[in-house]
């Protein structure tokens, strides 16, 4: 079975009736850079920048970030490459955040993060020169409202005019009820939205993300999946395009849900994207 799928990297991501579904890999790392383009993926979705700083002791600096993205970008010269800006969310937070405290919840890092603008600023700056030659496009997660974003879009804004380049495409994570709620100024706000499923299904369901019942299958709930019927219908209206990358994108019986309801671009693990390619292909 594996080796069909694999003989079928060529063909094109299409249902049968003839809609394209954009595959876009979920990466971290170089050599996940690399299993992205051998599968067939059609470019990076979503490229998660915080592993490496999980430990660390202060905001990264632009030369840490530097590093760590330089080797990553390296094989993604000419490819659509969505950089994902650090997402310190409570279950993923470093020493300096936690003050040494494990039990404390801090909430979302998106907050502390603009209370650091210049930490933010060295992060844009990064990204950008390291990422010039993709095609690059920049998401910040956990966004709760459509002030945030224009925050967000004004440190990118002179974050690009210090580096010499026109700012790229600003998108908004929505992965918070929050944001479900202010889906239409965000959608006005924004140049493309893609759904964080993985946490917007806990946190619509009330599940803890470490919690065992807490699996991608649970995003076709009723309630999950109105919630994303809002956010396609308000991009669709703004002329966006909608991404789907919680691990949601990458299960068989969702599929289905979410490409009826109008996602346009699913980006998922390395490693399922023949799978999912196979899938979108049998859907009428
Ligand atoms: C998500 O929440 O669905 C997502 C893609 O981000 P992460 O899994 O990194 O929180
Ligand atoms: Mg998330």
């Amino acid at each position: 079975r594996k080796a069909t799928l694999v003989a079928e990297r060529g063909l094109p991501s299409v249902t049968r009736s003839g809609r394209r579904i954009v595959l876009r890999a979920n990466i971290a790392t170089p050599s996940d850079a690399q299993a992205a383009l051998t599968a067939g993926a059609d470019g990076v979705g979503l490229l998660r920048t915080e592993l490496p700083f999980l430990d660390a002791r202060s905001w990264p600096s632009y030369a840490q970030h530097t590093a760590a993205l330089v080797p990553i970008f390296r094989c993604l010269a000419g490819q659509s490459v969505t950089v994902r800006t650090l997402d310190y969310a409570d279950d993923k937070l470093p020493p300096f955040l936690t003050n040494g405290r494990s039990d404390q919840r801090l909430g979302r890092g998106l907050p502390l993060m603009l209370a650091e603008p210049d930490a933010f600023a060295d992060q844009f700056r990064a990204i950008l020169t390291a990422g010039a030659a993709t095609d690059l496009k920049i998401m910040i997660p956990m966004i709760a409202s459509a002030v945030e974003l224009a925050v967000c879009r004004d440190l990118l804004t002179k974050a690009a005019a210090d580096v010499g380049v026109t700012p790229p495409p600003l998108g908004a994570m929505i992965e918070l009820p929050e944001a479900v709620a202010d889906i239409e100024a965000i959608a006005a706000a924004a140049d493309f939205l893609s759904i964080g499923s993985n946490d917007l299904t806990c946190q619509i369901l009330g599940l803890d993300r470490r919690d065992p019942a807490a699996t991608p299958a649970m995003a076709a709930h009723p309630d999950v999946q109105q919630a994303i019927a809002a956010v396609v219908a308000a991009a669709h209206q703004h002329g966006l395009l909608v991404s789907v990358c919680g691990d949601a994108a990458a299960h068989a019986d969702v599929i289905p849900l979410l490409v009826a309801v109008g996602c346009d671009i699913l980006s998922v693990a390395p490693s399922v994207v023949d799978e999912v390619r196979a899938r979108v292909r049998q859907l009428e």
